[in-house]
């Protein structure tokens, strides 16, 4: 009997993994032609300096549509794309992409205004990312201090040596650095100081129970107090409600991302949004749910 059972659920989990290979499979090859075939986008989430409630910055995020698939999200794609090494040449698109955007909202005045643009661990080690950088930073004009690289607090502290060296390079074109996902990952106290970094963004996983779990509320205390003493700017991600904010505030929390101040939006309607914000006006655009 238990031998049975035994093969049964040895039958049904390998069934259950061919059928996620496949799709992976799938997945993957649609992927290898989305950049030709022009299927990626980019979206924009602003983010507010809580002192004065100015937008400083938007975050750059990655869409892709496939013909065959639809809309696929990152949280599927990203990890693909960086297991195949596609996300080399995406990550340039990503890059050259946001760089155009932020330069015609420049010109529109928005001359303020920062870009956080995602990178994974692989295009810090793998790829020339500090020529390709300073290469679109020539091309569009646009101030390398007004560029903040994000880069996942797990992916720096797994390769903590050599990410090291090619922030420090980074570091001297001029751009910002922020890690990603803070409080998900384990960081070592010592590589956070050690790092060139200026923000921290906590993740919005400990932002959802903000005021519900006094657990979450002690580690966001925490991100913040230690993020200040090490003079590092601290972003919230994942805000949505009014609660959650007027925790953070009291906190001393820097700025704050999420849908309770805008979802993300494509560049015209980001554009509109950030234009016409008033500093103390409620969020204008309702969070998708
Ligand atoms: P991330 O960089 O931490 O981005 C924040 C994610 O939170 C985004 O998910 C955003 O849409 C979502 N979000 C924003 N506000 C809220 C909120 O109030 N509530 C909730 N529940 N979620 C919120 P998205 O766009 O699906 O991206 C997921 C992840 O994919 C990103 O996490 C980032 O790690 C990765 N990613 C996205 N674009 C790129 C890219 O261009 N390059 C690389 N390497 N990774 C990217
Ligand atoms: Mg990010
Ligand atoms: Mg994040
Ligand atoms: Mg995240």
């Amino acid at each position: 009997q238990a031998k049975a059972e035994g093969r049964n659920t040895y039958q049904i989990y390998n069934e259950t993994m061919d059928a996620e290979s496949r799709r992976r499979a799938t997945v993957l090859a649609s992927l290898r032609k989305a950049l030709d075939r022009g299927e990626f986008r980019l979206v924009f989430q602003p983010r507010m300096a809580l002192a004065d409630g100015r937008i400083t910055g938007v975050e750059a995020l990655l869409r892709w549509h496939s013909a065959e698939l639809g809309e696929i999200s990152p949280v599927v794609f990203i990890p693909l794309a960086e297991e195949s090494g596609l996300i080399l040449p995406i990550g340039e698109w990503v890059l050259e992409e946001a760089c155009q955007t932020l330069k015609r909202w420049r010109n529109h005045g928005l001359t303020e205004l920062s870009i956080g643009i995602n990178v994974s661990v692989l295009q810090l080690l793998r790829s020339n990312l500090p020529e390709h950088l300073t290469q679109v930073i020539e091309d569009t004009g646009v101030p390398a201090n007004r560029i903040e690289l994000e880069v996942t607090e797990s992916m720096v502290m797994q390769n903590a040596e050599q990410t090291t060296n090619v922030l420090n390079e980074l570091r001297k074109i001029g751009v910002s650095l922020a890690i990603d996902d803070f409080g998900t990952g384990y960081s070592s106290l010592v590589y956070l100081k050690r790092l060139p970094i200026d923000t921290l963004k906590i993740d919005k996983e400990f932002i959802g129970d903000l005021t519900r779990d006094p657990d979450d509320e002690a580690i966001t205390a925490t991100v913040i107090t230690m993020g200040h003493s090490l003079g590092l700017n601290v972003i919230a991600e994942g805000v949505e409600t009014e609660q959650q904010l007027s925790y953070l505030r009291e906190q001393g929390c820097d700025e704050i991302q999420g849908f309770w101040l805008s979802p993300p939006l494509d560049s015209h309607r980001c554009l509109a949004f950030i234009r016409s914000w008033q500093p103390g006006t409620v969020a204008a655009i309702p969070a998708p749910y």
